[in-house]
């Protein structure tokens, strides 16, 4: 089971049921079987003339840390990544981000904006003075999953004395909200990401690469020293995969440190840090010193520019495993970003193991799922114009929010750098000449592994053609 589409796991999902959705400040039917606490941190002491406008503001913040309340457990039971509160000329919008999508959730009063807003700010730490620089913070959220099932059934007969438990022991789920406070020309807009702890990290298994994609990250990871790239635009599921490979090579007897920017997971196994710009601690300054830190694999958020390409380079020249991501289109593509950044020709032939590119792509219902016929011109995209039908989509049902779509899988192309394909590079040889050699080797392009994925069923040809 792919778990990229986050966190409805365990979660009753009745997406398409419009009573779900909170209809007031007070309103609280949207929390959907979860008991939502927010860890509230307390604003500055009052001064005694703030007392009696915080008794008036004091209700309205309580209305509002309940309707932020119902928001929060009403997107996390849709699977959703993010929450946008957006204020418009005379309205505010509430969206939410689900498998990749923004989708309208909900339009309220702009009167109501202020209070919300500095909820959000307060419970994030933030400064609710501040309006006219972006501010990022984070809230901590515990869902309690109550199972009202089970309590209705053990609940006490009145006239027992000995009356068993009325309630069961709900199982905890914990969240990062990760929040950023905009300033935008019709006030601050608030993008809340959400991150499922439980969620956070998925087995290589679990990534959706096919058997042969797989042996070839093992292979990658194999190697005692060098360099893995993953590859991908923003929201491709990188760091996601990162994690992952870093888990592969967890052991006792393996030091991991990370520099990450910002740190995405907390996960105790690592040695987790975190770049400042602001204070100083530039990815520069960390990766000059980490290596006197002693460790075995070195994962660094992004290689982004010259100085920290030849630092990971040179740590992984120096007898490390090195991690890290970097924008490109292809994974070929990255041999010519890597150069272009100018990493010598026979040091990157030498130092890397493996490069993955990656996209996310919408899975299928599997509950609604019906027979199609797609657009030729878009078979043609995938090349699958001489495909055997039938193509597979999701009508739409109450399981999917009537989308079609739930959950997401990563589209992989792997490029296992072999003695051959470093000769190759070294030799200066075209970049296609390149990736003939690495087809005739087992890897896939992108759009390869899409047509297999359509074919199979997983996902539909127009979300195929929109990703890849
Ligand atoms: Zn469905």
């Amino acid at each position: 089971m792919n778990r990229y589409g986050g966190q409805q796991d365990s979660v009753p999902v009745d997406a398409g049921r419009v009573s779900n959705v909170p209809t007031s400040w007070t309103d609280e039917s949207g929390s959907g079987g979860l008991d939502v606490q927010l860890r509230e941190r307390q604003p500055h002491a009052p001064t005694p003339p703030e007392k009696k406008a915080q008794k008036e503001t004091g209700s309205a913040h309580h209305d509002a840390i309940l309707f932020l309340r119902g928001i929060l457990s009403e997107a996390i039971s849709k699977g959703s990544s993010d929450v946008h509160l957006e204020p418009h000329a005379d309205m505010y919008r509430i969206r939410f981000r689900i498998d990749g999508v923004l989708t309208h959730y909900l339009e309220r009063p702009l009167s109501e904006y202020t209070t919300m807003l500095n909820t959000v700010k307060v419970l994030a730490d933030l400064d609710i003075a501040t309006h006219m620089i972006p501010q990022d913070g984070h809230i901590e959220l515990v869902l309690q999953e109550i199972d009202r099932r089970v309590q209705e059934h053990t609940r006490p007969p009145e006239d027992t004395a000995s009356s068993p438990p009325s309630t069961v022991p709900a199982k905890s789920h914990y969240y990062d909200i990760r929040v950023s406070v905009f300033p935008s020309v019709n006030g601050e807009v608030v993008v809340m990401r959400i991150l499922n702890r439980a969620n956070a990290l998925l087995s290589v298994e679990e990534l959706g690469m096919d058997m042969v994609q797989l042996q070839q990250l093992q292979t990658m990871l194999l190697a005692s020293y060098g360099m893995i790239l993953i590859t991908g635009p923003t929201g491709s599921g990188k760091t996601t995969t990162l994690y992952s490979v870093l888990s592969e090579l967890k052991s006792s007897d393996k030091n991991i440190i990370t520099l990450e920017d910002p740190i995405e997971f907390h996960l105790d196994w690592l040695r987790q840090c975190e770049i400042n710009e602001e204070r100083g601690f530039t990815f520069e300054r960390a990766m000059s010193s980490v290596l006197r830190q002693d460790p075995d694999v070195l994962m660094v958020g992004e290689v982004r520019d010259p100085t920290t390409a030849e630092y990971a380079v040179r740590s992984a020249l120096v007898g490390r495993i090195v991690g890290s991501t970097i924008h490109a289109n292809t994974a070929i593509g990255t041999i010519a970003r890597l150069l272009e950044l100018g990493i010598p020709r026979s040091l990157l032939a030498h130092t890397i193991n493996g490069i993955i590119a990656q996209r996310l792509v919408r899975m299928t219902c599997s509950h609604c799922q019906e027979q199609y016929e797609p657009e030729p011109l878009h078979l043609s995209h995938l090349g699958l114009e001489n495909a055997p039908a039938p193509f597979l989509r999701g009508a739409g049902c109450d399981e999917c929010g009537g989308t079609g779509f739930k959950g997401r899988t990563g589209l992989f192309s792997t490029l296992l750098f072999d003695e051959t394909l470093r000769g190759l590079i070294f030799d200066q040889r075209p970049l296609i000449e390149i990736q003939e050699y690495a087809i005739t080797q087992g890897m896939r392009t992108l759009k390869m592994h899409a047509a297999a994925k359509v074919l199979a069923g997983k996902t539909t040809v127009e979300e195929a053609v929109r990703v890849v």
